[in-house]
């Protein structure tokens, strides 16, 4: 086993263990037929797709989201109400795509900040959740405390409340409520 695959390993047992399969289908995006570097052609050879005139493997990197749970001085939750599939229309965890060299907590933070208007300091991960039934391979989610800004529905959210955790609106992803059960345990 490699070190990194320890790391990963420890990770995911101080977190919450990857339920494959629980959360739907991953999406399953169209591979490229050309090659980005030479413009050849590409043709698949196992996992991988491999042009035909330089030989360049492209490997196929999975789509990491990110999502925070926040709550309100009285402990209620913030989500917004998605207007983008997947999920469009019902509601889910401030969320959205790690960007290359982004920093996990980052994104998060940036999500949250763009769809909701509240800046948010992000702490502990509260769960790693395979697929998100579209657009992700993974999500990761963060709890987070509100530090300010002002609270507006923006970017991909139509709109953005908080909300009782008995009281849930109709939520988009089994990962929204996963991620709320672990953060009380
Ligand atoms: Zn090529």
């Amino acid at each position: 086993m490699t070190a990194a695959l320890r790391a990963a390993c420890y990770v995911s047992e101080i977190t919450q263990p990857l339920r494959a399969g629980r959360y739907g289908r991953p999406m399953h995006h169209p591979a490229p037929r050309f090659c980005p570097s030479c413009g050849g052609g590409l043709a698949p050879r196992g996992r991988e797709q491999v042009c035909e005139a330089c030989g360049r493997i492209h490997h196929r990197d999975p789509k990491v989201g990110v999502g925070v749970v926040v709550r309100d001085a009285a402990g209620r939750l913030l989500l917004v109400r998605r207007g983008i599939e997947p999920g469009k229309g019902r509601w889910a965890l401030p969320a959205g795509y790690v960007d290359a060299d982004e920093d996990p907590r980052a994104a998060a933070a940036r999500e949250c900040l763009e769809e909701t208007g509240l800046i948010v300091r992000v702490g502990r991960i509260l769960g790693v959740y395979n697929s998100t039934g579209g657009g992700a391979s993974f999500f990761l989610a963060f709890a987070a405390e509100s530090e300010g800004g002002q609270l507006r529905a923006a970017d991909d959210a139509m709109e953005v409340g908080f909300f009782a955790t008995d009281e849930l609106p109709d939520l988009a992803f089994e990962s929204t409520r996963a991620a709320v059960s672990a953060e009380g345990a």
